[in-house]
């Protein structure tokens, strides 16, 4: 792009056409001041005080809005603009309410920036007539306040949660001196559909919005964050050796300094929880006692010692760093001399590894999060990215609303639909008939790429003969979906090129996952659209480390960068670098180890930051399989559900506390850093594994820190080979990155294919339905989700309380229509029951269900919803059927009259206007809270003085509740 050049102030500045006159001064070096402008937000040209002179134009043009022209001369500081802007600013410090002292923003306020910059003094705006209005201050949102009264109308809020996250959940309301930002209805926030992303905090330039925790920090560190495999990176504020804050880093390749509502919110509670493990524990006569670290060791050591290699199994973590892992893996193999490692990856991108290795020789997303912008078409199959992804999700609506196409095949009703040009809502499971239909019909109306099949794929005749199973009467009968739409969309992908997929567990998490994950690899290559910018297949892996954890080694059949462990040339590589002589048959995966132990085959366990008895299908199993385990060592941050059943506990540290490198959905290796001391006695997971093989005679566990570490681990692993501690200080790298001078891989597969050939594969695919489908036991099909607020099992973000309040117990989401012919309503309980098992949880109606369909999270240990999921599994990836269960819904049994009231009073409390009949609920129910007589009839009149003192005895969502409908009644 050309630039121009002109004069500010005196000082000659060229810039790219296209830059405004604002961001001219900036490069200048030109302060100019604004309470509007975002860099990261189109210009609004909202608080008028960027005003400045420009020779030959009329009037004070504002720079934010007025494009910087070859030639131009701008003066930024006249007469003229200075009384202009002093007005201006006068008319805002009029109507904003100046408690500057008490203010959480005091020394860090935009507006008091401006004021001082500008001269203005209280004498100054005193004759003008202030708003009289008080506005009610909305503390309903359990991380952040809302003091309307301090709001300037700047519009960088309401605009953020527009234009960055295309979550919409604020907007300017009313008109004149009446305006103000809010929800629909302007009811209190929590009301609304925020997503408490913080993205509006983090950008109001005064006290209008402030987090709840907003203590000044002494020191930031600079880190990556510990929930989903976007890899956000954040920088931690730390006071007095706590973390007191998060906020996104802009420079963060994944997410530009968004963060979604766990990173921004979830990370100081589980860190600094009262609840953290501090001292080895050991289990003695079914009680556990606290134990030094030598007395836990020496007992790990000793029992370790007794058992034969394919007697044990190690069980890593995706939660953990690449360093943990990389050791975790080298013990079970050095040391215990099995293969028998594996970890969650089991669980959810286990047909990714195998269904892209088979196609194109890689198993990872092919592009990256910016390409997306590139992408004409993105093709969203099985993803909750909103709930799942939520950074990358906003980074997809951005996309959608520059005017790519997004076509959602997805059962469930998805936060994506609301964006969709498409949306496809397809019977669970069935995926592949979806995909070959498509296939059938792009290649049947010649909309394939033949110049890229030719060059580039193989076997694409036995894929066409294939496609011939697929007509399209017969697809549309098998997903349930309308032909026509079927054919729409399948023309949307193919001519809007480059294109893009993206996909997650609603692909992979079925007995034929890895058909699924090769039928969206057909599609790709079929149209293309892979290698080139703006195309690709794109999984969106689920836990911080999962790729990373892969990559590792962590899994029983491949060393580091999937070198088979039944490849002679890749194992004698290992043997030389390891010393030791290694077995050479691949060992049992995670859904095969369990079953196992429960047979009584596998007697020992070494398990680290993983929580099976709530995250594997069929859990109930599982926990009898670790009960029957001879011996059993846990090593985690808490004591989650599933050390509750070792004999050893060993205390490990948080991401917080240890230094490391996590690797993102994108190949994207980034550091993990420590910013503060380890909590009590624990140790980092690298540590302790070191200590253990070191103790059990072990070589080649010395290592000095994760560097080292590190070292080791680009020395073994062709994809990891230019990587190290060095580079890594300078920004994050993508595999594959083989040597110091590459600068890793964006785009995969862009010249040949991965594969030995250098030819991608098409596969011929065959549907096969779903395991276990319903029928007149069981007619209801139950899949399983994630929410926002929480993650995997809840063992951090259930020690978070704002997170607890934003969502704080299982709901089985089903469709209004089959709560009716089941007599169930909104808010009761109901036994969900399946072949395997009966979980008691909550109902909550909702159309995002289809008919015949009700979805549950894992994510609360009072209703451990993988009690009910099915463990059959995908033969090649061995992955269960999470998505598709039989079960029945039953209502549970009655209730005792204290569950009914507090059920009633919680249903109360999601109405969202304070009515009579709520408030009669409401005061029925309080009797259980303790309330007496006076003061119950006190809540139902709705006499606000007499409820206000009563709010501390309730639960805090009741109390949220109450609170905000106070704020309403008040007004
Ligand atoms: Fe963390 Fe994922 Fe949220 Fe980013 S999107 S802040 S990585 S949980």
């Amino acid at each position: 792009m050309a630039n121009v050049s002109l004069v500010i102030d005196g000082v000659k500045v060229e810039v790219p056409q296209g830059t405004t006159v604002l961001e001219a001064a900036k490069k200048a070096g030109i302060y100019v001041p604004t309470l509007c402008y975002d860099p990261d937000l189109k210009p609004y040209g909202g608080c008028r005080l960027c005003i400045v002179e420009i020779e030959k134009m009329r009037g004070l043009p504002v720079a934010c809005c007025t494009e910087a022209t070859s030639g131009m001369v701008v003066h930024t500081e006249t007469p003229a603009v200075n009384q202009s802007r002093r007005t201006v600013m006068e008319l805002i410090m009029a109507n904003h309410k100046g408690d500057c002292l008490t203010c959480a923003k005091n020394q860090n306020c935009e507006l008091q920036k401006v004021a001082r910059y500008l001269g203005i003094e209280e004498g100054h705006f005193g004759r003008l007539r202030p708003r009289t209005r008080i506005l009610p201050i909305d503390d309903s949102n359990p991380a952040y306040v809302r003091d309307m009264n301090k709001c300037i109308l700047c519009g960088r809020c309401w605009r953020a949660c527009h234009e960055v996250t295309g979550i919409d959940a604020i907007e300017m309301l009313n008109r004149g001196d009446a305006s103000t930002v809010g929800g629909l209805g302007n009811l209190p926030i929590l009301l609304s559909r925020c997503e408490t992303c913080g993205e509006c905090v983090a950008r109001c330039p005064t006290g209008a919005l402030v987090f709840r925790e907003s203590r000044v920090v002494t020191r930031e560190v600079k880190t990556t964050c510990p929930y989903c495999a976007v890899g956000c990176q954040v920088y931690l504020g730390i006071r007095s050796g706590e973390i007191v804050s998060v906020r996104g880093d802009k420079e963060g390749p994944a997410n530009s300094g968004h963060l979604c509502v766990k990173g921004r919110f979830g990370v100081a509670g589980f860190v600094h929880h009262k609840d953290r493990l501090k001292k080895p524990l050991i289990k003695r006569n079914g009680k556990f006692e606290e134990a030094s670290w030598d007395e836990a060791l020496n007992l790990v050591v000793l029992k370790l010692k007794t058992y034969k290699p394919d007697e044990m199994a190690v069980i890593s973590s995706a939660k953990t760093t690449n360093e943990d892992n990389y050791v975790m893996q080298k013990f079970a193999r050095v040391v215990l001399s099995t293969n028998n490692v594996d970890h969650c990856a089991r669980l959810c991108h286990a047909p990714t590894v195998a269904g892209l290795a088979t196609t194109f020789g890689s198993g990872a997303m092919t592009n990256n999060f910016d390409d997306f912008s590139n992408a004409k078409c993105i093709l969203a199959l099985g993803t909750n990215a909103p709930e799942a992804h939520p950074v990358l999700a906003m980074k997809v609506r951005q996309c959608v609303r520059a005017g790519a196409k997004l076509i959602v095949a997805n059962p469930m009703e998805v936060d994506f639909v609301r964006d969709a040009d498409l949306w496809i809502r397809h019977k669970v499971g069935t995926d592949v008939a979806l995909l070959m239909g498509m296939c059938r019909i792009i290649y049947d109306e010649g909309l394939h790429d033949k110049e890229f099949i030719r060059e580039r794929c193989e076997n694409f005749e036995a894929f066409r003969e294939a496609l011939k199973n697929y007509p399209l009467d017969w697809v549309a009968r098998i997903t349930g979906v309308d032909a026509d739409l079927i054919v729409k969309a399948a023309r949307m992908y193919a001519t809007n090129s480059p294109a893009t997929i993206l996909y997650a567990m609603g692909i992979t998490q079925h007995t034929h996952g890895t058909d699924n994950v090769m039928a969206v690899a057909d599609t790709a290559m079929l149209t293309g659209n892979i290698g080139k910018p703006g195309s690709g297949v794109n999984p969106l892996r689920g836990q911080n480390n999962v790729q990373g954890a892969c990559d590792m080694g962590a899994l029983p059949n491949v060393y580091t960068g999937y070198q088979q462990v039944a490849d002679p040339k890749a194992r004698e590589k290992f043997e030389v670098a390891w010393g030791v002589k290694l077995n050479p048959t691949p060992g049992k995966t995670l859904t095969e180890i369990m079953p196992l132990a429960h047979e009584g085959k596998i007697k020992a366990m070494y398990l680290m930051g993983e929580n099976p008895s709530l995250s594997d299908a069929d859990s109930k199993h599982v926990r009898e399989a670790m009960e029957t385990l001879e011996f059993f060592v846990v090593q985690d941050i808490f004591l989650t559900e599933t050390g509750q059943y070792a004999n050893v506990v060993l205390p490990a540290t948080t991401f917080a506390e240890k230094d490391g490198t996590f690797t993102n959905t994108e190949r994207r290796v980034q550091r993990v850093r420590k910013a503060i001391e380890p909590v009590g006695e624990s140790r980092p997971d690298w540590m302790i594994t070191c200590e253990i093989a070191r103790r059990l005679g072990a070589k080649g566990f010395d290592f000095q820190g994760p560097a080292d570490i590190m070292t080791e681990i680009s020395s073994l692993t062709p994809s990891y080979g230019g990587i190290n501690y060095k580079r890594l200080e300078d920004g994050s790298l993508q595999w594959p990155c083989p040597s110091e001078d590459h600068p890793g891989t964006c785009i995969l597969h862009s010249e040949v294919f991965a594969r030995p050939d250098g030819r991608g594969r098409f596969v011929p695919l065959e549907y096969r339905p779903s395991a276990e489908t319903p029928d007149a036991e069981y007619p209801l099909l139950l899949t399983t989700n994630r929410s926002l607020f929480h993650f995997h099992t809840g063992t951090m973000t259930r020690k978070v309380k704002s997170l607890n309040i934003l969502r704080k117990e299982e709901l089985v989401a089903i469709n209004p229509a089959d709560a009716a012919e089941l007599g169930v309503s909104d808010g009761e309980m109901v036994r969900v029951i399946s072949r395997r098992g009966s979980v008691t949880t909550k109902v909550m109606l909702t159309e995002t269900s289809p008919r015949g369909t009700v979805a549950m999270t894992f994510h609360f240990a009072e209703s451990p919803t993988n009690e009910l999921t099915n463990p059959a599994f995908d033969p090649v990836a061995k992955i269960p059927e999470y998505k598709v269960s039989a079960v029945r819904v039953a209502r549970a049994a009655p209730a005792s009259s204290k569950e009914a009231m507090i059920s009633a009073l919680h249903r109360a409390s999601a109405d969202s206007v304070f009515r009579a009949e709520v408030a009669r609920d409401a005061a029925a129910a309080l009797k259980e809270y303790g309330l007496n007589d006076d003061e119950r009839t006190a809540v139902a009149s709705g006499d606000v003085e007499k409820i206000e003192p009563l709010t501390g005895r309730l639960d805090e969502r009741l109390r949220t509740w109450f609170t905000a409908r106070l704020a309403q009644a008040k007004r």
